[in-house]
């Protein structure tokens, strides 16, 4: 079933977990919904899989070790998170650039989801391989994305499913919506144009990777080719998908 060309932009969900693989990837991609969310009332969590601690091959200075450049970027994303307004960052540490879609990490995943209970769940795109013709998606984004979904369906929600988690107390959940960024069909378009700035200013707590770049009119050129297909002047497009309960 297709939505319609018109269909309305859908209301905030009041619980959400947004599940990124490094620092930065959130605010590049969804930080204008979430921040909307939030001041709609919505209590966001962050998880973000890694601390990011492979840097970017442009803006990590050549002395700079994994140790030391993993705090910096996560009080870079904690301080990204305070300006959109999302309540909660959790980091699982596992090393940038070496994800794997493992059952370990889909555990850890389902934990979280059964822990914190989101009504919706944001994330990527597993199945987008190449970008244009200047960007292959990051393994790291990939897998994380993977992981998001299977965590979501079918593992938080089926009882039986890591059964270990039943002895810590933590009853299936049924997630109901799934907002995917980077996708090559998008249906759901969020408005951004009032939080635009709020957008950028996250991405800028973002210092060890954006130097001296200013992402302004990338950004803003990124948030009019989103909101084009619905004449928005600017917009995060996303598959929805809404899902049915167990
Ligand atoms: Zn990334």
């Amino acid at each position: 079933m297709k939505r319609p060309r018109h269909a309305p932009e859908p209301p905030p969900p009041a619980r959400i977990m947004s599940i990124h693989a490094h620092p930065d990837d959130q605010e590049f991609t969804v930080g204008g919904t979430l921040a909307k969310w939030a001041r709609a009332g919505s209590t966001i969590v962050t998880v973000c899989l890694t601390s990011g601690s492979a840097g970017s091959n442009q803006y990590t200075p050549p002395d700079m070790t994994r140790e030391a450049l993993a705090p910096i970027r996560e009080e870079e994303q904690r301080n990204a998170c305070r300006v959109l307004g999302v309540a909660e960052v959790l980091f699982l540490r596992y090393e940038d650039g070496m994800l794997e879609p493992s059952l370990a990490l889909r555990r850890e995943l389902t934990r979280l989801i059964r822990r914190y209970r989101p009504d919706a769940v944001v994330c990527g795109d597993p199945t987008v391989r190449f970008y244009g013709q200047s960007y292959m998606n990051h393994p790291d984004h990939r897998v994380a994305a993977d992981v998001a979904l299977d965590a979501v369906f079918p593992s938080a929600e089926t009882r039986l499913i890591f059964p270990e988690l039943l002895d810590e107390g933590l009853e299936p959940h049924h997630v109901k919506t799934v907002f995917i960024h980077g996708s090559a069909h998008p249906d759901t378009f969020i408005d951004i144009s009032e939080v635009l700035a709020l957008k950028l200013a996250a991405l800028k707590e973002h210092k060890t990777q954006m130097g001296e770049r200013d992402p302004t009119e990338m950004i803003t050129q990124w948030a009019r080719e989103q909101g084009a297909p619905r004449r928005m002047a600017a917009a995060e497009a996303f598959r929805r998908m809404v899902l049915e309960g167990p």
